[in-house]
């Protein structure tokens, strides 16, 4: 267990200052520290020219394939819209029980709305959108409690109406998973 971080992938050009909050958010989170990774580039193979966006399990799966020894779970950052077919789009992906997961800020932004810029929330959104993902990772599935961050989002009305934390028995379940793999690694 000890020695192992979280990696957090910048994919494409993101600000320094999101990239050093989510590190202490998922620290505190998860109880594993960060390691911020060099940028990727933009991963012009997921673009889909009809859609103008970018599909992002295949993101993810170039996220798992790259995975290091000492990471216990891996999370990329993207500015980029990202979708999965069934739906429009999706603020992240990240499968089950698996190593990584995906987040885009790219309408966690006010700005995508046409409204006024607005940083704090801007970062809580960003912030609840990557636990939710990772605790995916840690094997939650979603949560019908509207205030637990393991709501699902299908709006950004959704994201501002949970909170950044888990309900009681969400907490429960995490904490059991993340106790039972400090036992096994
Ligand atoms: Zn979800
Ligand atoms: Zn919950």
């Amino acid at each position: 267990m000890k020695n192992k971080h979280v990696d957090i992938i910048p994919i494409g050009d993101i600000d320094d200052r999101v990239l050093q909050r989510l590190a202490i958010t998922v620290d505190r989170c998860f109880g594993y520290p960060c390691r911020i990774n060099e940028a990727w580039e933009i991963p012009s193979y997921a673009y889909n020219p009809d859609r103008k966006q970018y599909y992002s399990t295949l993101i993810l799966k170039e996220l798992c394939g790259g995975v290091k020894n000492d990471s216990i779970r891996t999370i990329g950052v993207t500015s980029l819209d990202l979708y999965i077919p069934i739906f429009t789009f999706v603020f992240g992906e990240a499968q089950l029980e698996s190593h990584c997961a995906i987040i885009s800020l790219s309408r966690l932004r006010q700005e995508f709305y046409g409204l006024r810029s607005d940083d704090t929330l801007f970062m809580s959104r960003v912030e609840k959108e990557a636990i939710h993902e990772l605790t995916h990772t840690f094997g939650l599935t979603h949560c019908y409690d509207v205030n637990c961050v393991m709501h699902a989002s299908y709006t950004i009305g959704d994201t501002d109406i949970k909170s950044d934390q888990f309900c009681k028995l969400c907490n429960h379940t995490l904490l059991s998973k993340l106790e039972a793999m400090m036992k096994v690694i």
